[in-house]
């Protein structure tokens, strides 16, 4: 499928529009969703250019799922949630809005709703204090 270079994933990845951003490596990105559907709800993507997980390169694949399985034992630690769900969309038919591949590491918590896909924008300060306490569980992974 033809990538669009001006989606707003492509944007961030440029460093043209702002993410906060909680890990990052030669490969790969990861930013919280700026439309949580619950507390902590992160996006991890390739630095490569591909719009679903089929246009991506096994290099490209295998680095998202490394980052992807990184940043979700972080997550999880940094919400104390007991479940977490991980999922990724191929195409408009199957619910994909941006078109650049992307995981997504949902937290989950029992009898707790998720919120509304891509919907309604979380407030920025509570954002801003669960990605810190994201990047403090990445350093004590890494310490
Ligand atoms: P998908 O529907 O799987 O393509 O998911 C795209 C996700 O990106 C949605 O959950 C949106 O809330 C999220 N999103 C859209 N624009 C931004 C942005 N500028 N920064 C962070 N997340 C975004």
């Amino acid at each position: 499928m033809a990538y669009d270079r001006n989606n707003v994933f492509a944007r961030i990845l440029r460093g043209e529009l702002p993410c906060i951003k909680v890990y990052e490596d030669p490969a790969t990105l990861a930013f919280l969703d700026i439309m949580p559907q619950s507390d902590g709800h992160t996006l991890v993507l390739p630095k490569e250019p591909a719009v679903t997980l089929l246009d991506l390169s096994p290099e490209a694949a295998s680095a998202c799922i490394l980052t992807t399985k990184r940043v979700a034992a972080a997550v999880r630690r940094a919400v104390g949630a007991p479940g977490l769900l991980i999922s990724q969309f191929n195409g408009e038919a199957a619910g994909q809005t941006v078109p650049h591949v992307h995981f997504h590491i949902i937290p989950r918590f029992p009898g707790l709703k998720l919120k509304a896909h891509a919907r309604e924008k979380g407030d920025s300060d509570r954002l801003e204090q669960i990605a810190a306490r994201i990047m403090g569980e990445l350093d004590a992974q890494r310490g």
